[in-house]
């Protein structure tokens, strides 16, 4: 049987986590990415690898995701990809003591190891973070570096034979009847416009997925939801740091190199192109930064950022209350075009089972009988992905 050829679309972790999980498939995969690779959503993300714990009372579900993917990322990851500090939770003084007994079950429901320790412990541990702190415990949470967490897959998938196309943007689909055969294309850099084919495409465009399953009038249901972080000039935290409270804005903060990182907040887009932080986000942010580390406004806010969640809408929710939880959608079972799946929703934790199950329906559709390898294949350095 000829190598199957596969396109997709968008060079965030997603995208590069299905090339990744194709190529140890054997199919011939080529990502197209209109900018450069996780310019989207992956490059300005918290870049928690999440445990599961901060959903372990509201989305059970996402939170045995988490834990399950954190421990195999901690497998296959290259060493010092993930920082070695541990999340940190903490029930402030005057919060639910009655969230916090859910919580601790919840963890344990999910597998998740909460160790609980003591508030003077904290203060050993964190001398700048609140003293106001009644519970606290030690989780798996870890902080990664979301432009190498998504370069690692795409290295390994170019070492055994994928292709990138970085500032090729799909304009348009090529179709063959109801079956899409490639895509049409324009080089950002120089103008070109050109065409790949493919046995099949994968829509893997994040937020944008929606935009681009509109080309052939496709309708993705999906909430662009975005937030807001606020660097800091100074490493203040040594661990990531969660408030046990329901899932809400201002929330954490957690340490990256020589910065410190709050977030975040939310709130809903209908188109995620130049996205701006508004200004009482990038307040309350601060405001709520404060009550985890007080004495904050004594050092330099050096920027601020604001990305896209693209999650999974669901009628009658708002942001705060829709899964993290990711969907495939084959077109060809739920609008009759053939050789053309998206993948929407989900998280950075989580980019590995995300594509496992959209490559497992690909394959299924290509005759592929291949199974997925990539939760125990060790991953390159993702600085192969330029030295090869
Ligand atoms: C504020 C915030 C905080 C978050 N924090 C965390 C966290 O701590 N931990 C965690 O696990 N998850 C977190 N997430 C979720 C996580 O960031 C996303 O789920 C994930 O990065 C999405 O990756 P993606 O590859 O699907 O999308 P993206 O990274 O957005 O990639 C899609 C790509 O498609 C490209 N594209 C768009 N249109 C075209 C086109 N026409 N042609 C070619 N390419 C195109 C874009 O340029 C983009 O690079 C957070 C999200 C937000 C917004």
């Amino acid at each position: 049987m000829a190598t199957k050829q596969v396109l997709v679309i968008g060079g965030g972790v997603t995208g590069c986590a299905i090339a990744h999980d194709l190529t140890l498939r054997g199919v011939e995969v080529t990502v197209v990415e209109r900018g450069e690779l996780a310019s989207g959503t992956t490059g300005r993300c918290s870049a928690f690898l999440h445990s599961g714990s901060r959903y372990a009372v509201t989305d059970p579900e996402a939170a045995d995701e988490c834990i399950a993917e954190n421990q195999i990322m901690r497998k296959v990851m290259p060493s010092g990809m993930i920082e070695p500090d541990d999340g940190l939770f903490i029930l402030l003084k005057g919060d639910d003591p009655a969230y916090a007994d859910q919580w601790f079950q919840g963890c344990a429901d999910a597998g998740i190891t909460a160790k609980e320790i003591s508030p003077a412990e904290v203060a050993r541990r964190e001398p700048l973070v609140t003293r106001e702190i009644s519970r606290a415990a030690i989780t798996p949470d870890a902080v990664i570096e979301a432009l190498r967490f998504a370069l690692v897959f795409a290295a390994t998938a170019r070492v055994n034979g994928a292709h990138f196309l970085p500032y090729s943007e799909v304009q348009d689909f090529l179709m063959d009847a109801d079956r899409v055969i490639g895509l049409k294309l324009k080089n950002r850099v120089t103008g070109e416009l050109f065409e790949l084919r493919g046995d099949a495409v994968i829509n893997a465009a994040g937020p944008w997925v929606g935009e681009i399953s509109s080309l052939i009038g496709i309708r993705i249901p999906l909430s662009m939801s975005p937030g807001v972080h606020v660097i800091i000039g100074k490493r203040l935290v040594n661990h990531t740091i969660n408030l046990i409270r329901k899932p809400a804005s201002g929330d954490f903060a957690y340490p990256q190199g020589p910065q410190t990182i709050l977030g975040t907040t939310s709130w809903t887009v209908e188109n995620c192109d130049h996205l701006r932080a508004p200004k009482e986000h990038i307040t309350n942010t601060l405001r709520d930064g404060e009550v985890i580390i007080p004495s904050l406004r004594k050092y330099p806010v050096l920027s601020v950022n604001a990305a896209t969640r693209p999650l999974i809408a669901k009628p009658g929710a708002n942001e705060r209350e829709l899964s993290r939880k990711f969907e495939v959608f084959d077109h060809a079972e739920i609008n009759g075009v053939e050789s053309f799946v998206t993948i929407g929703g989900g998280k950075l934790t989580i980019a590995r089972a995300m594509a496992e199950k959209t490559c497992d329906v690909v394959c299924k559709k290509l005759g592929v009988d291949a199974p997925c390898r990539t939760a125990s294949t060790p991953m390159v350095s993702w600085r192969r992905f330029y030295v090869g």
